[in-house]
């Protein structure tokens, strides 16, 4: 079979974005679009940069909801899809914008899903941009194959991998990192969410999960990949995801948004 020249297509696009940057995580709901959408944030708060997320989590594209984008639709201009954009420098392009309800693309067969992540890679017209962020779907599926092979001759600096303390999710942080080496993807980092949890009355720090096994910091010592931090849990941003704000600007003094400065300082 001859190779598919959407690779070179896709390397093309993205020549024009100095640092690509993947955002993965072994299993749901541990905080990947969270962290990728604030990591966007804090990127373009620095009003020089241009930042742009792409998220081809085909089965849960939650960027939408989490950057108050709801309801926006993929508009087409001559040179691609046009991004939309939450700023003057940040544009975002979501498969959420093409599925007519969020439960669509759940029951597609991996060739459609392929396709449309193939798409997504190759037609959004980005321009010239500092940084893109893709925001992938959870675990190591096929569509994860998919996507390194698309990315095969792109220059993409690396994946940032978010897990919780959990042992159950770091085990399938361990399959990630192993999945990354073998296609060959650089590993920026580790970074641990949802670390413990500041009593807002007593102000002490509780851990939400048995400390077993020395949480991810341990594991990715033991893995030979940095650790970028660990971020606690805050209802004030779970909530200022659910209302599509950014926390960094709603509560520009916390520990979480704190510790969320550090880590993109240490990306
Ligand atoms: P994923 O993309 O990994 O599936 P999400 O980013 O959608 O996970 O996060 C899952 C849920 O947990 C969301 O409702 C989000 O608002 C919440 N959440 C994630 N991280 C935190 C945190 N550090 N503090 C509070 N809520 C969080």
């Amino acid at each position: 079979k001859p190779p598919d020249p959407a690779i070179d297509e896709i390397a093309e696009r993205l020549s024009h974005v100095k640092h690509t940057i993947l955002i993965l995580s072994g299993k749901g709901g541990v905080g990947k679009s969270t962290f990728t959408a604030h990591l966007a944030h804090g990127l373009a708060s620095d009003d020089t940069k241009q930042v742009g997320v792409l998220d081809v989590d085909i089965c849960g594209p939650s960027i939408p909801r989490v950057m108050g984008l709801e309801g926006e639709e993929v508009h087409q201009s001559g040179s691609g899809w046009s991004p939309v954009y939450v700023e003057d420098n940040l544009g975002v392009m979501s498969v959420g914008f093409l599925l007519g309800s969020p439960d669509d693309a759940v029951i597609w067969r991996g060739p459609k899903k392929n396709g449309l992540i193939k798409q997504f890679l190759r037609d959004v017209d980005w321009g010239e941009i500092d940084y893109l962020l893709i925001d992938t779907p959870p675990g190591t599926s096929d569509e994860h194959l998919s996507i390194a092979q698309y990315l095969s001759k792109a220059n993409i600096d690396g994946a940032v991998i978010i897990t919780t303390p959990q042992e159950v999710a770091l085990l399938d942080v361990r399959k990630e990192i192993s999945f990354c080496r073998k296609v060959n993807m650089p590993i920026l980092g580790v970074v641990e969410n949802m670390s413990g949890f500041v009593c807002k009355n007593c102000k002490k720090e509780s851990l939400l999960f048995p400390p077993t096994t020395g949480g991810a910091e341990k594991m990715a010592a033991d893995s030979g990949v940095d650790f970028l931090g660990k971020l606690p849990l805050d209802p004030r941003l779970g909530q200022c995801c659910d209302e599509g704000k950014s926390f960094l600007t709603e509560v520009p003094d916390s520990p979480a948004t704190h510790a969320f400065k550090n880590i993109i300082g240490n990306i």
